[in-house]
């Protein structure tokens, strides 16, 4: 992903669907023991569609069809998920 600024961020696709922000995705990591490892399938790894939210985040529509997290720039340009 390449930003305004000309830095570029290495998102792993992975890692944005495990830490996905939305409310039933948290809610079922809470429910998770720490050492939990989530498996996820091809399906739930792929993405369908990114659409914008405003001017401040992104929606992820994943194969699976999980399109609830909203991701912000803030927090993708940190590295936060
Ligand atoms: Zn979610």
């Amino acid at each position: 992903m390449k930003w305004d600024d000309g830095s570029e961020s290495m998102l792993m696709l992975a890692n944005l669907r495990k830490s996905c922000p939305c409310a039933n995705c948290i809610a079922d990591r809470n429910n998770r023991p720490e050492t939990y490892i989530p498996l996820l399938s091809s399906a739930q790894l792929t993405l369908k569609e990114v659409k914008p939210v405003g001017s401040y985040a992104i929606q992820l529509v994943w194969q699976d069809g999980h399109d609830s997290g909203i991701y912000t720039y803030d927090k993708l340009k940190e590295g936060k998920y």
